[in-house]
């Protein structure tokens, strides 16, 4: 059997996934996870770049556990996956350290995330460690000598730099590390529930996957919709109002939803009825992730051992790639 190529993808520990996140990405990780050899890093190094109290980091291994158990219940196979905490990988420091000097100052300040954090007013507070965090990120994708790495607009800069310093490398040591190919993850933006953002729990304008059906109707009963109307037979405009965004994205039921928007544009539909069919419609979308959940969770212990052998895993695999790199400079001790 000829081995898979790797895939390289993951998120901060820092809670539950909502209807965003599934959108934004986990849909696409389901997509793809049997297409490549799968890496799902916890990244909580990353999470210190924002949220570095004993309080975070207390949080991290409950964290994770929600990040692994969701994204199983959103239908990520067991089976195929390498879920591993980036702490408990401490040879991706030191690639990191081997990184460093391979990109300048000013090339990691015109990263356009970076770029807007580093204005003036905010210049003073910006870490050290969030001007190097796209050279961390690029230890984490190189560290397992991913082949892809599935991001959306805002994180392409990042990969690209990725590329650049494994080009770098490889130029000035030999070849060691794939230059890794981005995969285009765009995707559309859910808006929260409050219509004002984008879904953030944050913000609090979220729908969990873990959600309860009681939950999701209280959410969606709560929502936002066209503030210009303030009864049923006043006619609302559709576009731009999230319940018929979210109508959109999870309605399966495509009739349904034409007719709601055609009676809600002539003042023929409430929005309790139209808000009442999105709950139901939501709850369909996510019964089938309840059932994984439950079947999951009644294998006791299961999560936790993902994890920790997804790490056991990672750090091997990292541990031969930091001693290729090392080999590859000369830097062998002797
Ligand atoms: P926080 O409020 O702590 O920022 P969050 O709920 O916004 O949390 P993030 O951890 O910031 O979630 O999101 C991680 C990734 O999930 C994003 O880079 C993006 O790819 C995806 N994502 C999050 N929210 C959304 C959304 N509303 N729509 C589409 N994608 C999203
Ligand atoms: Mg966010």
């Amino acid at each position: 059997m000829t081995e898979r190529r790797r895939m390289l993808t993951g998120d901060r520990p820092t809670g539950k996934l909502h209807l965003g996140h599934y959108v934004g990405s986990i849909s696409n990780r389901i997509r793809l996870q049997r297409e490549y050899d799968s890496f799902f890093i916890i990244a909580d190094l990353h999470m210190l770049t924002t949220k570095n109290t004993v309080e975070d980091i207390g949080k991290v291994a409950e964290n994770a556990r929600h990040l692994v158990l969701d994204s199983l219940s959103a239908g990520i196979d067991p089976e195929h996956a390498t879920y591993y905490l980036q702490s408990a990988v401490p040879e991706v420091c030191e690639l990191n350290t081997l990184f460093q000097n391979l990109v300048t100052v000013p090339r990691l300040e015109r990263i356009p995330s970076l770029k807007d954090m580093a204005r003036d007013a905010h210049k003073e507070e910006m870490p050290y460690g969030l001007l190097g965090y796209p050279i961390l990120q690029a230890a984490d994708i190189m560290c397992v000598r991913s082949h892809v790495c599935p991001v959306g607009k805002d994180n392409a800069p990042h990969v690209e730099i990725t590329r650049e310093i494994a080009r770098r490398f490889n130029h000035l040591y030999g070849e060691v590390f794939p230059v890794v190919e981005l995969i285009n993850a765009e995707v559309p933006t859910l808006v929260g529930t409050d219509g004002q953002a984008k879904m953030s729990k944050s913000i609090g304008n979220v729908i969990y996957l873990s959600d309860t059906p009681a939950e999701v109707r209280k959410r969606v009963m709560g929502m936002y919709t066209d503030p210009n109307r303030v009864r049923a037979d006043v006619p609302g405009t559709v576009e731009g109002n999230p319940v018929f965004a979210y109508h959109d994205a999870f309605n399966d039921n495509k009739a349904q939803v034409e007719d709601l928007k055609t009676r809600y544009r002539e003042g023929k539909v409430g929005d309790v009825e139209v808000k009442e069919k999105l709950a139901e419609a939501i709850n369909r979308f996510l019964d089938p992730m309840r059932e994984r959940r439950a079947k999951y969770e009644e294998q006791s212990g299961l999560v936790d051992q993902l994890i920790v052998e997804g790490t056991e895993r990672t750090r091997r695999e990292v541990q031969a790639t930091v001693f290729a790199a090392r080999k590859a400079m000369g830097l062998t001790g002797a």
